[in-house]
C-alpha cells in the first residue's frame, strides 16, 4: 500500500474532530495516509475545528457542504476525492476504533480479498427496543431483497481501489449506503467488535429516523412491495368470486331478504385500507423515480482545501 485514504463524515462534531484526530495520529505513526474531513453542514464550529487541524497538517483535507446533505453523500464526496490506493471509512465519534485500521491493512493485503468490514457484535448501550426493530428490519430486508444486509455492519470498512471506483459507478441520488456496500459484490471479511459508545456528542438519529431509513433501504433494494397490491387484489377477487356464488344460489334457493349491513361495511373499510395502502407503496417508488430523475447534484460544496 502506498496511501491510505481515511473519509469521515461529520456533522455537528465539533467536540470531536480534534480527539479523533489525535487518536488517528497515534496509530497510524508509521503508516502514510490522508484524511478527508466531510463537513455536512454543521450548524457549531465543526468547520472551524477541522480548519484549525489542515493548517498544521498538510494530509487532512476538508470539503464542506452548502448544507447538510446527510451521511451518505458524504461519503460519496470523500471517495471521489480519495487519492489512496485503499479507503477507509468511518465516522469521527470513535465509535469505530481506529485501533483495527493495521490490522484492516494487514487482512487485506494478505487474504484475497477486496473489503474489510467491521461489525457490531453486541449492541450495549442501545435502546432494547431499537435493538429489536434493528433485527426485524434485517430479517424482513433479507428475505425481500437480493442482496444479503449483515446485522451489525458498520459503514466502518477499508476497501481497495477498485472496490471504491465500483462505489462511484454507483451515482443514484437516494442512496442507502448498507445495501450498497454490499451490492458491487467482492469478496468480504468480516471483523468483530463490541459496541463502544461515542466518544463525545450525541447521535444524529431518532427512533423515526431509522424508522425511515429502513424504508429507504427497502424501496431502494426491492420492488417486493410493488407485488403487494396485486396480491392482495387476487386474493379479493377470488373471495368476491366464491361469495358471489354462494349469494346467488343462496337467494334462489332460500330467498333470504336483505342483510349483514355491519359485513358489508366492514369489507368495504377493510378493501378501502388496502387500497390505500396500496397507493401508498406505490407513490414511495414514484417519489424515488422523481428525485432520482431530476438528476440533481448529490451535493453541494461551499468550500475545500482540495486542488484537483
Ligand atoms: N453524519 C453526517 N451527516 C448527517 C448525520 C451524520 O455526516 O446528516 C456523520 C456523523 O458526524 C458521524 C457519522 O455520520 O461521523 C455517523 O453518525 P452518528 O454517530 O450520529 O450515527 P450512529 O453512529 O449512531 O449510527
Ligand atoms: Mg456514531
Amino acid at each position: 500500500m502506498e496511501l491510505l485514504t481515511i473519509v469521515v463524515p461529520c456533522f455537528n462534531e465539533e467536540s470531536s474532530v480534534e480527539v479523533f484526530f489525535e487518536e488517528i495520529r497515534k496509530t497510524l505513526k508509521n503508516i502514510s495516509f490522508e484524511i478527508i474531513f466531510i463537513n455536512d453542514g454543521s450548524t457549531d464550529s465543526t468547520l472551524g475545528n477541522i480548519k484549525k487541524i489542515a493548517e498544521s497538517n498538510a494530509n487532512v483535507k476538508y470539503i464542506s457542504f452548502s448544507r447538510n446533505f446527510g451521511k451518505e453523500s458524504a461519503l460519496y464526496a470523500g471517495l471521489k476525492n480519495a487519492k489512496g490506493d485503499l479507503v477507509c471509512v468511518m465516522d469521527v465519534d470513535l465509535q469505530d476504533p481506529p485501533k483495527l485500521i493495521p490490522q484492516m491493512i494487514n487482512t487485506i493485503e494478505n487474504e484475497d480479498c477486496d473489503i474489510v468490514a467491521t461489525r457490531r457484535v453486541s449492541r450495549a448501550g442501545e435502546p432494547k427496543i431499537r435493538s429489536s426493530f434493528a433485527r426485524l428490519f434485517y430479517k424482513l430486508f433479507n428475505r425481500i431483497s437480493k442482496i444479503d444486509l449483515v446485522d451489525g455492519a458498520r459503514d466502518y470498512r477499508l476497501m481497495t481501489r477498485q472496490a471504491v471506483d465500483s462505489l462511484l459507478e454507483l451515482r443514484e441520488y437516494n442512496r442507502f449506503s448498507k445495501g450498497l456496500f454490499q451490492w458491487i459484490g467482492y469478496e468480504t471479511k468480516w471483523l468483530e467488535y463490541e459496541n463502544i459508545e461515542r466518544a463525545a456528542g450525541e447521535t444524529s438519529w431518532s427512533f423515526w429516523g431509522l424508522v425511515s431509513y429502513s424504508i429507504e433501504g427497502i424501496i431502494a433494494f426491492t420492488t417486493v412491495p410493488l407485488s403487494i397490491s396485486t396480491f392482495f387484489g387476487i386474493i379479493f377477487s377470488f373471495i368476491a368470486f366464491i361469495l358471489i356464488i354462494f349469494i346467488v344460489i343462496k337467494n334462489l334457493i332460500f330467498a333470504d331478504p336483505v342483510a349483514g349491513w355491519a359485513s358489508t361495511m366492514c369489507f368495504i373499510l377493510l378493501l378501502g385500507g388496502i387500497q390505500l395502502f396500496s397507493i401508498g407503496i406505490l407513490g414511495k417508488y414514484l417519489e424515488k423515480t422523481y428525485t432520482e430523475v431530476k438528476n440533481r447534484p448529490i451535493y453541494i460544496i461551499k468550500e475545500s482545501n482540495i486542488k484537483d
